[in-house]
């Protein structure tokens, strides 16, 4: 008994010495990573490359194609084990000419607006429209006014994003449903146009696209969006002149499918090189804007993870693999290609970042709560780099069709307070990202990349 006694004793202290070592090694290993991600300037010349030549990536474009190749090529240059285009047939929408909205009243003035189309949205008709406006807050004004009130006319939806929310994600999913369905609504009601608040937390004068989707049932209407400062001048003036109208013009274009491709690239492992950690963000972008957030940040952080654990020669047991995914802006297919072609293919985990890159906090986890309570337990190894985060949550887009798969999912959280303010907007230019801010982000991956690489979940 006594010497049962002893041995388990033995068994505990030595079982804490090596998660004592275990941790330390951890530390050591972690801060390697954290010292090379700060150090090393790689994904910000990246994302310089990326956002510079190629612009206004939008799926379909030639743009896109152009940066297909540019991320095939910097994987490549890298010396991986694996490099290869995973091809998925996309819209090919075309914005056309720049749009043009004009404010016509005798009482309240002519006006400019601020204004462009929303992804995926039809032409205006000729040479363009010119209507009267009537404004709602929501599909209950909608309602209330009928179709008495609202057929022929613009459709103004000026529902403003809740300033009041800390999380700026959840104000911008109270609003990005107008963005989204309101063409369809407002044309159930007899709507020639559809003008949507622009989907942001900022108040600015530059309008902010994303996709909007028709309906079979009812009549496809121009989706346009407008910036927030014209939306609150648009409101004052037609308190001034309720018969006020409104010219719109867009010159959009829906050209047959094309073919397009996501970007893979990937590190054997050395135990288990059939399973495998993936991480990724999306290249198209919208045709607006550099797409610097959004999420070409992303795609070199995840890129630039896999230089780090060459660059550092950390082997991995499991093959590590970042997706660069074509299309997450209109349709999603890039991410439906990639979950297609992997079934029955083990994923041990998927990490997306497309949320800008701002001071990362900690990932969003979409698993069971034992793996969260997993994810948690290692959090004194994350907490010396700000990363404090390791919550229940969504993932993102690109990855969240893994799900049905089994596969736990985490989406890369950073501080969110200026993300909008750049989102879908010319804005979301290079000289809006800190180096800093970016390589943090390439730090917070491959750290959970490390540890769910040694340990599992
Ligand atoms: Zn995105």
């Amino acid at each position: 008994m006594k010497n049962l006694i002893l041995n388990s004793i033995f068994f505990l202290l030595s079982f804490a010495c090596i998660t004592a070592s275990a941790q330390n090694a951890d530390s050591i290993a972690i801060k390697r990573i954290f010292s090379d991600a700060l150090t090393d300037t790689t994904s910000y010349h990246n994302l310089r490359n990326l956002t510079g030549h190629y612009g206004g990536r939008i799926a379909g474009s030639a743009q896109s194609l152009k940066a297909v190749k540019w991320a095939e090529q910097v994987l490549k240059n890298m010396g991986l084990d694996t490099v290869f285009l995973q091809e998925c047939k996309v819209r090919h929408w075309e914005r056309g000419e720049k749009e043009s909205g004009k404010v016509i009243s005798v009482k309240a003035g002519n006006h400019d607006l601020n204004i462009c189309a929303l992804g995926g949205s039809l032409p205006t008709a000729g040479n363009g429209l010119t209507a009267k406006v009537v404004e709602v807050k929501n599909y209950d004004e909608l309602k209330k006014l009928g179709r008495e009130k609202v057929s022929g006319k613009i459709v103004f939806i000026n529902h403003p994003a809740d300033p009041s929310l800390y999380n700026t994600f959840a104000a911008y999913g109270g609003v990005a449903g107008y963005r989204v369905r309101g063409a369809v609504q407002v044309a159930y009601y007899g709507a020639v146009a559809m003008i949507d608040r622009s989907s942001t937390t900022s108040h600015d004068d530059f309008p902010h696209t994303g996709i909007q989707h028709y309906a079979d049932t009812v009549n496809k209407i121009p989706a346009l969006s407008v910036s927030t400062n014209d939306a609150d001048n648009l409101s004052r003036w037609l308190k001034t002149d309720p018969d006020l109208t409104v010219f719109l013009k867009a010159s959009c274009n829906e050209l047959p499918e094309t073919a397009s491709y996501n970007v893979i690239g990937e590190i054997r492992g050395t135990e288990h090189p059939e399973e495998i950690i993936a991480f990724g963000g999306h290249l198209d972008c919208w045709d607006i804007c550099q797409g610097a957030h959004d999420d070409g940040a992303g795609v070199v952080q995840t890129i630039d993870v896999l230089r780090l654990f060459k660059s550092l020669n950390l082997k991995t047991k499991h093959t590590i693999r970042v997706i660069v995914y074509m299309d997450e802006e209109m349709e999603q297919r890039g991410a439906k290609a990639y979950s297609e072609a992997v079934k029955g293919r083990k994923h041990i985990a998927a990490i997306e970042a497309d949320r800008g890159s701002f001071t990362p906090w900690g990932f969003s986890i979409d698993a069971a709560d034992e793996q969260i309570k997993k994810v948690q337990s290692w959090k004194n190894l994350l907490l010396p780099y700000g990363l404090f985060y390791f919550e229940k949550g969504g993932s993102g887009v690109d990855i969240r069709d893994l799900k049905s798969q089994g596969v736990p999912l985490f989406g890369l959280v950073p501080d969110s307070q200026r993300y909008f303010d750049y989102h879908h907007s010319v804005n979301d230019s290079f000289d809006k990202i800190n180096i800093r801010e970016l390589q943090l982000g390439t730090g917070a991956i491959a750290a959970l990349v490390y540890l769910i690489d040694r340990y599992g979940l």
